[in-house]
């Protein structure tokens, strides 16, 4: 594969203040499906422990964003960062080349990330689907891989459905396990997409209390995709509206909220809060 040179990185950015500070972060990303360009010239920084909420109608690029973050999407252009080092790159002197599977998986670590469907595995218990995992990937023993999964099943307030099978539980409830699932891989950089898309509205606020509980207790860089705007609202330190795979308006949730700037922001949340605005 050939040699690829991404403008603005230098040799030992990970060592920079600078490079700290933006800990997720997508410099000109180029990503299309076919003839499709999806994301063009995308850019966006996300400082470690922030708490970012992507909003934006259907089709505007929120779940490739994080899709390319789990590198479950390849991009064809720029790249993309990680607590200052390349997730899609690897250095070589002063280039990037394409990266090896084991550099990539490494680099996936940092990452966690929780679908809108639950993908519980059907055939496994509760605490088996939590445990599972460990043991594969951190080749946990089972006992450790059992203790946290138990831990989190209590943080989340489920350690009584343990034994249980996910077919025996709540959307809100599943949605609850595959947030301990992730949990208990230990990432930093937490992904979440509209996790409560699929539920019905008397479970949704069992889920966001979840997130909210997580949100108060760790420092986890985390980015949200939501159609909650008042959880949205309450959770982000930053919020992000995007149209077409550009960012119209970055702001904080207040600006954003309640005197956004842009025309297209307005219009959007006149749509998505009819009652409000
Ligand atoms: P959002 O999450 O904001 O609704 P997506 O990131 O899912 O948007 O999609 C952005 C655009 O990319 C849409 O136009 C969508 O049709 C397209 N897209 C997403 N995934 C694929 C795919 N696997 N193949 C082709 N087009 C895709
Ligand atoms: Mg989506």
């Amino acid at each position: 594969m050939t040699e690829l040179r991404v403008s603005g990185w230098e040799p030992g950015t990970a060592e920079t203040p600078k490079a700290a500070a933006a800990y997720v972060e997508f410099r000109s990303v180029l990503k299309s499906f076919g003839a499709a360009t999806v994301l063009k010239d995308f850019s966006l920084t996300v400082p470690k422990g922030q708490r970012l909420a992507l909003i934006g109608p259907s089709g505007s690029g929120k779940t490739t964003i994080l899709r390319i973050l789990m590198t479950l999407e390849t991009i064809q252009g720029g790249s993309v960062w990680i607590g200052g080092a390349p997730l899609f790159h690897e250095a070589r002197g002063d280039a990037l080349i394409p990266a090896s599977e084991t550099y990539q998986r490494r680099q996936r670590r940092h990452l966690g990330m929780v679908f809108q469907s639950f993908n519980l595995f059907p055939h496994l218990s509760v605490i088996e689907n939590i445990a599972q995992p460990q043991r594969l990937n951190l080749k946990r023993s089972r006992a450790e891989a059992e203790a946290r999964a138990m831990e989190l099943l209590d943080s989340v307030g489920l350690a009584h459905k343990a034994r249980a099978w996910p077919d025996e539980l709540s959307g809100g409830q599943k949605q609850r396990v595959a947030i301990a699932r992730t949990l208990a891989m230990d990432p930093d950089i937490l992904l979440f997409d509209e996790i409560t898309s699929a539920l019905d509205p008397e479970l949704v606020d069992e889920v966001l209390s979840v997130l909210r509980g997580l949100s108060n207790r760790t420092d986890l860089t985390m980015l949200l995709v939501t159609h909650e705007m008042g959880f949205a609202r309450e959770f982000a330190d930053r919020v992000i509206f995007m149209e077409a795979g550009q960012i119209v308006e970055d702001a904080t949730p207040e600006t954003l909220f309640i005197a956004p700037a842009q025309d297209r922001t307005r219009q959007f949340l006149r749509k998505i809060l009819p009652h409000t605005r």
